[in-house]
């Protein structure tokens, strides 16, 4: 037994684990807006550029084809990682629980003593002039703080390079900076005043995540086979001592750590809550209690299955098949959509001139061509007509143009070939035309379709013979 105990004793709490993860989450978040691929980012929504930059590839928002599929996955992931591992995001990478644990266990519990970290429902004495001015300057490096998460932020839709030149002519930015200051105030009041109060009442999560539970989800379960029930079926606490327990078997002390220690205020020995974040404390907690007397915790991050019918965690079952296969799906969707996306855009309208009859048997149609440079550089553009070898590119001259920038163009199409013999009405002829960049043109290029009209035969006849007089 004193072996167990030790061994138990060793086990390093979930909180450390927490913060390892807190550590690499915010290193990556604020990491991935610096890191370019291309020229592009790995993740910008920029409104400026009306760019969406995935993996280092941009997409026009033109090409916002993207987008649905993104929002399947990021649907489809939280349902499959709620089903598997409960509100495992909530505890180990939720934005508001990292700015809950810097303000609250670093700032308020490590630095300043105002509070200590096992006990999270005592608040301090806020009377006394020390505690209050504790207090200030708890917020004060929190707002520090937040202005930097704020900027991390607005990183994700005004890349770092832009954004540091916009704010040394802050004058012109006012908008940008306002913006920024806003999202940092927020982060003040919601992380001071709202608290964990946001995970229970304004986040849709802790509404929807209890109907994607099964009895194989991890979950923090306080265990009521070995504690004893403290709630009865209604809910309503009826145990207050260990002496009052209903079998002299239960182990739960009624310490009430698992308690005092909960960010959320609830009590994980009356089950399941909306409350409840995953962050584990309780765990960790009452791991502490029962490690002292050599004993398993009682509250610990597993299934209802495992904790309360001895059946073994199936991680393998139909939900979570079912979920990997529509995310493998959606992965897959959104590889295909990103091979073929276009470096360029190009839309092609007739004029409202059907063709014109020209001297030496030329018939004419005219077009205007919207060209769009949707790749990170300048590009030389040129038009060729790939399946009909009658008809020819009448005017158009290679141009080049600027990354992002757009152009329209006046091309007119013309042949010189009897190309129907139709002496009722003009025919279309529809012929496909490639642009492409004359510096890469098997990445570069776009195929699109275009009508050619041809005259009826009476018609181009008699438009011919007066231009031949
Ligand atoms: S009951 Fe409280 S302490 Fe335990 S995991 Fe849930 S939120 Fe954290
Ligand atoms: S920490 Fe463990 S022993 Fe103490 S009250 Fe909670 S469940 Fe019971």
């Amino acid at each position: 037994m004193a072996s167990e105990s030790v061994q138990i004793a060793k086990k390093t709490p979930y909180r450390f684990k927490r913060y390892y993860v807190y550590l690499a989450v915010t290193i990556m978040a604020l990491a991935i807006p610096f890191i370019r691929i291309n020229g592009n980012h790995i993740f910008l929504l920029s409104f400026d550029k009306k760019q969406l930059h995935l993996m280092g590839i941009a997409f026009d928002m033109q090409e916002l084809y993207m987008m649905p599929f993104l929002l399947m996955l990021l649907f489809l992931g939280i349902f499959a990682a709620t089903a598997i591992g409960g509100r495992a995001w909530c505890g180990w990478a939720c934005p508001q629980t990292i700015f809950r644990v810097v303000y609250r266990d670093l700032i308020e519990s490590t630095l300043l003593k105002l509070k200590r970290i096992k006990n999270k429902q005592k608040e301090p004495d806020y009377s006394k002039a020390e505690n209050a001015s504790k207090k200030i300057v708890g917020v004060i490096l929190w707002a520090i703080l937040a202005l930097f998460a704020a900027a991390d932020f607005m990183w994700y839709f005004v890349p770092p390079e832009d954004f540091f030149s916009y704010i040394q002519n802050p004058s012109e930015h006012m908008f940008l900076i306002g913006i920024v200051l806003s999202i940092a105030a927020f982060l003040v009041y919601d992380v001071v005043k709202l608290k964990e109060d946001f995970c229970v009442y304004v986040c849709p999560y802790s509404r929807v995540q209890s109907v994607l539970y099964d009895d194989n989800t991890l979950q923090a379960i306080y265990s009521t086979n070995r504690g004893g029930n403290i709630y009865n079926e209604s809910k309503e606490k009826i145990i207050f001592k260990e002496k009052d327990l209903p079998d002299p078997a239960n182990e739960c002390t009624t310490c009430e750590s698992c308690v005092t220690v909960c960010p959320t205020h609830i009590d994980i020995r009356k089950g399941l809550q909306l409350e409840c974040i995953n962050c584990l404390e309780c765990v960790d907690a009452c791991t502490s209690v029962m490690g002292k007397l050599g004993k398993e915790s009682l509250v610990q991050w597993t299934s209802t299955n495992s904790i309360k019918n001895n059946i073994p965690t199936k991680v393998v079952r139909k939900s979570t098949v079912m979920y990997s296969i529509a995310l493998l799906i959606v992965i897959g969707l959104l590889f295909v959509m990103g091979g073929e996306k276009e470096y360029m855009l190009l839309n092609i309208n007739k004029t409202t001139q059907l063709y014109q009859v020209k001297k030496d048997h030329l018939v004419t149609n005219n077009f205007i061509f919207l060209f769009q440079n949707t790749d990170s550089k300048r590009h030389k553009y040129a038009l060729e007509i790939v399946d009909n070898k009658n008809i020819f590119i009448e005017r158009f001259h290679p141009f080049s143009l600027g990354a992002g920038k757009l152009a329209k163009k006046v091309v007119i199409l013309g042949t010189k070939a009897d190309l129907v013999d139709d002496n009722t009405k003009d025919t279309p002829i529809t012929v496909t035309i490639r642009a492409y960049a004359q510096d890469e043109p098997d990445r570069v290029q776009v195929f699109r379709k275009a009508v050619f009209i041809y005259p009826r035969e009476d018609v181009l006849r008699k438009k011919e013979a007066i231009l031949n007089k």
